[in-house]
């Protein structure tokens, strides 16, 4: 991995030399881990456009430091960014602007000798969006434990089951098979909870007849699985088949619009186009779907206007979804890889309506 770690700082270091940077200060913690391996709670990476990469944390991790990225010169420095910073000896140091606080900015400016500071974008950032193959097999096998984790779970989701309780069990099934935990907080809604997008699972009894969806994933190697899918607790009236069938076709729409050099309106008109001529416009309130890697949410964001294109190699979800107050909602989700040949689902539980 120190290999994977070193060419990736290799090709920041080019950024950095095209943005007319003499280094970059890397303070975002997940750009950190990216560039080293390094998964801490406080570290910073100094990235020259010439010359070695200097880190720096603080006790804790020093020794975390000597088995993960041994091949880096190490600052043990509880201040890391003003470390880094009093020691980079450059003229122009590019920062990330998107995650310093004006309060480190103004301590940043105020060091003796500070070097002329430069706000650098999201050139990290951008460099995470495409996967290498490593990358792709850690985020197919968090998928792979929030499949089996659903299966897991389905017997359980009945008449008298709390979300909270579903919830628990999703959480701990994914640790059981092998997950660091959970992708973020799951989503466990039933009947009229449904409408809402990110309910926070409650003490409410599933009832018979409710969708009840579950929106989950599993972490592991850092990488993060989300995927969607709404079931039915026993019978199925026909306006709930009617709004499952639609979001099921949006969301293949979006799946199969999913190809590199795909515009990301495109990816989300496809699935809205379908939800608008069925009337419902104005009951999918949310983005199609969004990258996912070492963040539950990262480039490319998609919808709100968005714009970019897809490339290979790029993992997105898709997850349209439609929700009518006070009766309920249907959302499914996929993460997929953008490929050449056609999106490849790392998701792969069913997509038929389960009436359980
Ligand atoms: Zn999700
Ligand atoms: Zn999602």
């Amino acid at each position: 991995m120190g290999q994977t770690h070193a060419e990736r700082r290799a090709r920041l270091a080019a950024l950095v030399a095209a943005a007319e940077l003499d280094a970059l200060l890397v303070t975002r913690l997940v750009n950190v881990r990216y560039l080293t391996g390094l998964d801490s709670s406080n570290a910073a990476l100094l990235v020259r456009a010439e010359g070695p990469a200097l880190l720096a944390t603080d006790g804790r991790y020093a020794g975390m430091v000597e088995a993960v990225c041994p091949e880096l010169e190490v600052e043990v420095d509880r201040m890391t960014a003003r470390a880094l910073t009093a020691s980079a000896g450059v003229r122009r140091l590019g920062f990330e602007a998107h995650a310093v606080t004006v309060a480190e900015h103004t301590a940043l400016t105020a060091l003796e000798g500070a070097p002329e500071l430069v706000p650098a974008g999201t050139l990290v950032e951008d460099l995470r969006t495409v996967k290498d193959e490593h990358e792709l097999a850690l985020l197919g096998h968090a998928c792979a434990l929030t499949d089996r984790a659903f299966e897991a779970v389905l017997p359980m989701i009945a008449p008298g089951a709390t979300e909270r309780e579903i919830a628990i069990a999703l959480e701990r099934a994914m640790i059981d098979l092998g997950a660091e935990g959970p992708a973020f907080a799951s989503i466990v809604a039933s009947g009229q909870n449904g409408a809402v997008p990110h309910h926070h699972p409650a003490d409410r009894e599933i009832a018979r007849g409710d969708l009840v969806t579950l929106d989950f994933g599993a972490r592991y190697g850092g990488y993060h699985a989300d995927m969607t899918r709404t079931v039915a607790a026993g019978a199925v009236a026909q306006w709930q088949r009617d709004l499952y069938d639609l979001v099921r076709k949006a969301q293949q729409a979006a799946v199969d619009a999913a190809t590199p050099d795909a515009e990301i309106t495109a990816v989300d008109a496809a699935a809205r186009d379908i939800i608008e001529a069925a009337g419902h416009g104005g009951d999918f309130p949310h983005a199609v779907g969004h990258g996912v890697g070492l963040e539950i949410g990262e480039a490319p964001l998609m919808g709100y206007g968005r714009t970019g294109k897809l490339r290979d190699r790029v993992p997105i979800t898709a997850e349209p979804g439609v929700y009518l107050a006070g009766r309920g909602g249907v959302r499914i989700e996929d993460t997929l890889v953008v490929r050449p040949g056609g999106p490849e689902l790392l998701t792969k539980t069913t997509k038929d309506l389960l009436v359980l």
